[in-house]
């Protein structure tokens, strides 16, 4: 097909807005396509040259179209420039050029083939380093030369990232539906959500017809689009849902992450299929070294560890990571861990189409725990006390809730689907509490990397009148300024003891105890249960404590108050009925 009757296609597509309409001219569109050329005019009439998993990009820059349209059509820049402001779009700008030129050539150039187009769009975008802007320059004006006006209008809004149809992926699924499928887009879609390669399926449909769909598997290095979840907003509807015996895994809040190992490594990719490898080296080598086997694609929830306390950290501190530079410093300051829920595709063979049970096995057999590389913490649970029992050490644990999933034969994974298969449930808590608590230091943890030489965190602990004891309720290594963490040794030095003071009642044990004296302020996210601190421990529920979630330091030391002054049990309890009724 020449490129020229490609753009003629997409005269008529934009000159419609009924989606039937278009359809039906993307369906001629590729009928008339050679098997050869089907995968390029799906890239192409997205505006693209790959799948956005590729990271490939053409976005060229204003000044070098507007040369090479110059170039092309033999006209000055100045004259480019002047119609480029009345008209606004370059494109417009190439059309109404090429047609003065032309009119006045008497031999028309040999006219580019979509292929010839696309190969060198592909040298163009490749493309880089000294001397790369001249070689894109003299590639892009030799195309425009050799194309009809209205050819060169789409392909300068292509090179521009402005090519825009109103062609959506989906709208292609329906035109190869139409004609590959009768219409019904139910396998043909199945192959595009496992392999996220729309140029792929449709040049497979067009070289071995609907069969070629069935025997579609993923792809490591393809992302599979994500399966998501329903949402239901009581334990009694979700167990309801899903049959009264579920799984409940521990919801994760970090980012959510396919890991592909292929051939020459690991690959990673975002929930909206963006290869993110670069930004998380730690979880490569982790998942390179923990993960055993050859070729498999795994799904999880990469969250940031704080290296001073071993929790879980907020969502908003992992996001930190997500940048191009820096990656180094990054690492240290906000170590990973990858918690695997899913894996989709292991050593050449498909298990989308395997029961979650099954699936969940196959992980457990390939993941070793020993290093950074997490299972998702997991139970069977078949009635309400274990669900809200399983949801509270969620939260405790750092999670933002719980993620249900059924475990009957149908619980297939559903690649680009949000179904029942999956239902979350999640306290909204608030993000801060509505008031500070002053906390008594009883003891501290040793800084490893940074903090090497002061504490990494310390331990705070609650006042308990009734039993006159001091309960710890976290860790806190958040919220110092650098010269404030490395004075913390001396300022506490006169506090500091051998042995566990008699009145801390403490199930941790920090590398140096202190005697109940220094009161801190801190402010934290919310309070939650938690089986391994002692504040008002079984006074909500056997077997549990209170916890503060994210602590951090104000900033505020309370000399003005006595450690038995600190916020005490009692209060914290009441913060947390409170804060129970406003979520309600
Ligand atoms: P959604 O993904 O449902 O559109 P969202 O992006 O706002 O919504 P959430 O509401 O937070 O995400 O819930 C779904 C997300 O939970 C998943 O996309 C995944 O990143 C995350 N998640 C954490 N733990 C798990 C788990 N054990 N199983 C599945 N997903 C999990």
């Amino acid at each position: 097909m020449l490129y020229s009757e490609l753009a003629d296609y997409y005269s008529r597509i934009e000159s419609t807005t009924k989606r039937l309409e278009m359809t039906s001219i993307l369906v001629e569109m590729f009928k008339r396509a050679d098997k050869d050329e089907v995968a390029a005019i799906s890239y192409l009439t997205l505006g693209k040259l790959y799948p956005d998993f590729t990271g490939i990009e053409m976005g060229l820059g204003e000044k070098l179209v507007a040369k090479a349209i110059s170039r092309a059509a033999g006209v000055k820049s100045k004259e480019i420039d002047d119609l480029y402001e009345k008209v606004g779009d370059l494109g417009l700008v190439a059309e109404e050029v090429l047609k003065r030129k032309s009119a006045q050539l008497l031999f028309q150039p040999k006219p580019p083939t979509v292929l010839e187009i696309y190969s060198i769009l592909d040298k163009i975008s490749r493309s880089s380093g000294g001397g790369a802007q001249d070689e894109k320059l003299a590639w892009l004006s030799g195309l425009l030369s050799g194309l009809t006006p209205n050819g060169a209008k789409y392909l300068v809004r292509t090179v521009m990232g402005k090519l825009r149809l109103g062609v959506a992926d989906m709208t292609i699924l329906d035109a190869l539906a139409d004609l590959y499928a009768d219409g019904d887009r139910t396998l043909i879609e199945r192959a595009y959500n496992l392999t996220s390669d729309i140029g792929m399926v449709a040049e497979a449909l067009a070289r071995e017809g609907l069969e070629a769909m069935k025997n579609l598997k993923p792809t490591p290095g393809k992302p599979i689009r994500p399966m998501l979840a329903e949402r239901l907003q009581s334990p009694e509807e979700v167990m309801e849902k899903l049959g009264g015996t579920l799984a409940l895994e521990y919801k994760y809040d970090g980012e959510r992450c396919q890991a592909h190992i292929i051939k020459g490594g690991v690959v990673l990719f975002s929930r909206r299929l963006e290869n993110i490898t670069p930004q998380f080296p730690d979880v490569i080598d982790a998942v390179a070294k923990y993960v055993r086997a050859k070729a498999a694609i795994v799904e999880g929830e990469i969250v940031g560890v704080d290296p001073n306390t071993g929790e879980l950290m907020p969502f908003q501190q992992l996001m930190h990571r997500r940048r191009k530079y820096g990656v180094e410093e990054a690492l240290e300051e906000i170590p990973t861990n990858i918690f695997l829920f899913d894996v989709m595709y292991l050593d050449g063979e498909d298990l989308t189409n395997v029961p979650y049970l099954d699936r969940r096995k196959r992980l457990e057999e390939i993941v070793d725990c020993s290093g950074s590389v997490k299972l998702a913490t997991r139970s069977i649970i078949s009635d309400v006390q274990s669900f809200e029992k399983f949801f509270e050490e969620a939260i405790s644990d750092g999670c933002e809730g719980v993620m249900a999933k059924d475990i009957t034969t149908a619980s297939v994974y559903q690649a680009g689907a949000r179904g029942w298969l999956w239902i979350k449930y999640k306290r909204d808590y608030k993000s801060e509490l509505a008031d500070t608590v002053d906390l008594a230091i009883v003891g501290a943890f040793n800084g490893r990397g940074k903090r090497a030489g002061t504490y990494g965190a310390l331990l705070l602990a609650a006042y308990d009148k009734a039993s006159d004891e001091f309960c710890t309720v976290c860790k806190l290594g958040s919220g110092f300024s650098d010269e404030e963490l490395f004075s913390l040794p001396k300022k506490l030095s006169d506090a500091l003891v051998k042995e566990k003071p008699a009145r801390v009642n403490s199930l941790i044990k920090p590398d140096i105890w202190f005697e109940p004296k220094y009161v801190i302020e801190v402010k934290g996210a919310e309070i939650t249960l938690s089986p391994v601190h002692t504040a008002a421990f079984g006074k909500i529920r056997g077997e549990a404590g209170l916890a503060i979630r994210f602590p951090r330091a104000t900033g505020k030391w309370r000399t003005d108050k006595s450690p038995e002054d600190s916020t005490t049990t009692q209060e914290l309890v009441e913060m947390y009925q409170s804060q129970l009724k406003k979520i309600t």
